[in-house]
């Protein structure tokens, strides 16, 4: 293979290397093989044509129309795996790494395609909670909406997940409405552009939606405004210089970080040595270690076991760990692959020693180790290494230096706030793991560690066959950690598309609150339609379209008739003195669920029609309760829809029941689903 190019795309063109280079090498075998730099970009004209490019073509679009594009992508980039996992061999990933970041990222997109389409709206306009009543009579209501940033995001990103770093990103950016400017970190760039060519030609893509950076940023931090987001993952130190620039902190840019973190892994006290629960626990911890050769940010760094079974874990945790044959990544045998760097290599041992000051080397060191496949002895390959700390409480460097590679500690507690204080040492982390069987251990621990770390994982015998492993963030769940983790937060589902959108806190009348939104808001206009609702099909029906029915008195008869034929004979409606004797109830009152089935029935339109079938309801509350010679009728209205596939599309209901005095006794929303 040539010297590869890696070229930045900047404004609809692809640029190749120029000015001042960095020599890329590959992990395996310390071959020279690329170089890349970007000194010509020109990052005032990038910037622009994402704000006035990207930005717009974006925001024109639906979030599902934006979820749509997403899928397509994923299913684009998913047929072209094998290029990509041929490529990333030179990252020092073995196979199984590199599905972590290529499947993994492209497990992503998947995810936010689906959240997209099933979670937000088929609208411009994302609703955030719930109405919130600001006025007596109804005529003045709140409610919170999110619209995208118009601006760029500016991902900057960590070397060691070239794909899955860039995908986790985009997808909730993307699905935002925001175009983004992606930088990967140098030393695994190639990998990154290679995917981020395959994202271009797929011309799934609108123009300006997606740029590259393969170099280093120049000026464009200082160029961002408050339209703009930096979304960074890297060094604690590279986050405080950037986050802490004159603009970025004058302009209040958003800037979410993301960054070292001491994670912990926590042996319960209720688990003994032998059991399988145990050997989840050094499962677990040897797969963290060994892992992209321990260069994830959420791997265990601090191996935490009561102090009485410190010796059965090494004794377990070192024979898992000489079983690892490591060597060329591209080998089916290799388990472990190289760092990603001379550089990184050089760290990693650097801070190993460091924390070998105060700890003990119990396996592992910095000799070169013993590999597999031909021309390896170049790569920058290591063994694992493992510490015992034997005073947890008075060491420093272990609750602070992050050795980025195959590097961990164990150390012992006494009791469950020991083990508490010890995980919290560490100043903020990604994510902390428990095994144990105890909820009561288990809740202990959220309580006391919850605030120091984004994620806390148990696991034991129970979960541990579809558990997805302490350190596999997840789309669905948030990513990030407090204090030295960044004090940020990526993914968790729509949460995450929330970093690139305002939120925003609308006052106004329930019929501007509608034509805001997209959504019937009661007091709003209601439309009489020239046909009943359930007659018209998805398309015909509008926002707002009303029915009111005519009444329907309920009796004691319909009540005890509703009793015997459904088994429902509580004491409320069959047995008047302890019914008023209910602080509740007046006497006996009909069941709300009778209630329920008598607004159906006021609603219905019998016949076979568009409404194909009736989903479910949300929301239901009775607030008054009906009496034998009440007589109740129900206004239907159409409140939301959202289209679900090319057939059909749900139409969400608001449904209120009244009494003959006009008091409102019962409402839900009601779900259908209704032909396009
Ligand atoms: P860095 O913080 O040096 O780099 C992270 C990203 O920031 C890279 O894309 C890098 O680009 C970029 N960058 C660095 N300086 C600047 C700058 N002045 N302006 C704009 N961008 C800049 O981290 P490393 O990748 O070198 O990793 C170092 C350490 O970070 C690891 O040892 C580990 O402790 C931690 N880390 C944490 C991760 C996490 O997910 N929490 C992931 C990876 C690392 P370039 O490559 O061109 O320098």
């Amino acid at each position: 293979m040539g010297v590869m190019q890696v070229s930045s795309f900047a404004a609809g063109q692809w640029i190749a290397p120029s000015g001042t280079t960095s020599k890329l090498y590959s992990a395996a075998n310390g071959q020279m093989i690329g170089e890349a730099g970007c000194d010509s970009l020109d990052f005032q004209q990038m910037l622009d044509f994402a704000r006035d490019k990207g930005g717009p073509a974006l925001r024109k679009m639906t979030f599902h129309d934006r979820a749509r594009m997403l899928k397509a992508l994923a299913l684009y980039l998913n047929e072209r795996r094998d290029g990509l996992y041929a490529l990333s061999h030179m990252t020092g990933a073995t196979l199984a790494d590199s599905r972590i970041d290529i499947d993994g990222g492209i497990g992503t997109l998947l995810v936010y395609a689906s959240k997209g389409r099933r979670e937000m709206p088929a609208d411009q306009v994302y609703v955030d909670g719930e109405t919130e009543m600001l006025s007596r009579e109804g005529t003045f209501i709140g409610r919170h909406v999110c619209t995208p940033l118009t601006g760029a995001a500016v991902h900057i990103n960590a070397f060691n997940f070239p794909v899955w770093g860039m995908l986790e990103k985009l997808a909730p950016t993307l699905l935002a409405g925001v175009p983004a400017i992606v930088k990967p970190a140098t030393a695994t760039c190639w990998l990154t552009e290679a995917c981020f060519k395959l994202m271009i030609e797929s011309g799934v893509l609108p123009e300006g939606s997606i740029q590259l950076i393969s170099g280093r940023t120049g000026d464009l931090l200082d160029r961002l405004d408050s339209r703009d987001v930096v979304s960074f993952t890297g060094s604690a130190a590279t986050a405080l210089s950037l986050r802490s620039k004159n603009n970025i902190l004058a302009n209040s840019v958003r800037f979410t970080a993301e960054q070292d973190s001491l994670n912990a892994s926590v042996l319960g006290t209720d688990i003994d040595p032998g059991t399988p629960d145990f050997d989840i626990f050094i499962k677990e911890a040897a797969t963290e270690i060994t892992t992209k050769a321990g260069q994830k940010c959420t791997a265990i760094r601090r191996i935490i076991a009561p102090a009485s079974r410190i010796d059965a874990v090494v004794e377990a945790l070192t024979k898992r760990l000489e079983a690892v044959t490591i060597g060329d990544p591209a080998l089916k045998e290799s388990r472990m692959g190289a760092l990603a760097s001379a550089a990184q290599k050089r760290d990693t041992l650097e801070n190993a020693a460091r924390i070998g000051v105060e700890c003990e080397r119990v396996f592992g060191d910095e000799e070169a180790p013993e590999l597999t496949g031909v021309g390896v002895e170049y790569g920058y390959y290591l063994k694992p290494m493992l510490f015992v700390c034997n005073d947890p409480d008075a060491a420093k460097a272990v609750h602070e230096v992050e050795a980025f590679g195959p590097v961990s500690t164990v150390m012992g507690y006494r009791d469950a706030e020991h083990a508490i204080a010890l995980a919290n040492r560490g100043g903020g982390s990604l994510v902390a793991s428990v095994v144990t069987r105890d909820p009561q251990t288990a809740r202990e621990f959220v309580l006391g560690a919850g605030a120091s770390h984004g994620r806390i994982y148990f696991n034991n015998g129970d979960s541990a066959k579809e558990a997805t492993g302490h350190g596999s963030p997840l789309p669905h769940m948030v990513h990030g950690g407090p204090g030295r983790a960044g004090g940020g937060e990526e993914l968790g589902g729509v949460r995450g598309v929330m970093h690139y959108m305002q939120r925003t806190a609308i006052q106004a009348s329930p019929d501007l609150m509608t034509g805001i939104t997209g959504n019937w808001f009661r007091g709003s206009k209601e439309i009489t339609a020239p046909a009943h609702p359930f007659t018209r099909s998805f398309g015909e029906l509008q926002i707002g379209e009303t029915i009111h029915t005519p009444s329907r008195e309920v009796t004691l008869e319909d009540i005890e008739h509703f009793a015997s034929f459904t088994g429902d004979t509580f004491y409320a409606h069959m047995d008047e003195a302890a019914a008023k004797a209910n602080p509740f109830f007046p006497g006996r009152v009909a069941h709300g669920y009778l209630l329920l089935s008598f607004a159906a029935g006021l609603f219905v339109e019998p016949n076979p029609g568009p409404v194909l079938a009736n989903t479910g309801l949300n929301s239901l509350s009775f607030q008054k309760p009906v009496s034998p010679g009440d007589a109740i009728s129900v206004r239907l209205t159409v409140k939301r829809k959202t289209p679900r596939n090319e057939e059909y599309g749900e139409v969400a209901w608001d449904v209120v029941l009244t009494n003959q005095d006009g008091e409102q006794v019962a409402e839900y929303e009601l779900l259908t689903m209704v032909s396009l």
